[in-house]
């Protein structure tokens, strides 16, 4: 599915119906989410709206610098980001293995180096900037369960495919 944002708000309410659905049912608990734009598209925006759902109250920053960020919750986020993130090794050696097994919704920006590791269901997300306050905000799914959960966003969701 493809949505126009306008705004912010309009970017956090789409990521927040995601974080609603995934929380109220425990299959999407370790939902895999890929998260792929320019630096400034909105990925973290998206997931701080996605934390609203997900009913986490923290403040969610970047993790540009420390890389991971874990918050607890039923289910728990944690969000990662590979922007400096050179080789597959580097991200191995974070011990991203151990991150992925555990019970969390995983939020991935920047994914390009992490997809050799992760499970072949997960959710694609591509952001694209149409002007300064507007994004183009496409999501795709990969695998069964993933597409269960965008059906359910179409369900729930007053926007056209
Ligand atoms: P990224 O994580 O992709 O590098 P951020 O989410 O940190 O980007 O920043 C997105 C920037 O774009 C913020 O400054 C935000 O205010 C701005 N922005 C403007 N319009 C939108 C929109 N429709 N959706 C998301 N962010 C937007
Ligand atoms: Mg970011």
């Amino acid at each position: 599915m493809t949505v126009v944002t306008k705004n912010v708000e309009e970017t956090k309410i789409l990521a927040k119906k995601m974080g609603t659905i995934i929380k109220n049912n425990t299959t999407f608990h370790s939902q895999i989410l890929l998260l792929t734009g320019d630096l400034g598209a909105g990925k973290t925006v998206f997931v701080k709206g996605l934390a609203e759902g997900l009913e986490i109250d923290l403040n969610i920053t970047s993790p540009t610098f420390n890389l991971i960020n874990e918050y607890e919750g039923n289910p728990g986020l944690m969000h990662m980001d590979f922007y400096r993130i050179d080789s597959a090794e580097e991200v191995f050696n974070l011990g991203i293995e151990e991150y992925l097994e555990k019970e969390a919704v995983k939020a991935i920006e920047w994914p390009q180096l992490v997809y050799k590791f992760i499970e072949n269901d997960f959710i694609l997300i591509k952001i694209e900037n149409i002007s300064i306050k507007e994004r183009r905000i496409s999501i795709k799914a990969n695998g069964v369960r993933s597409q269960k959960l965008i059906k359910r966003m179409k369900t729930d969701v007053d926007i056209r495919d």
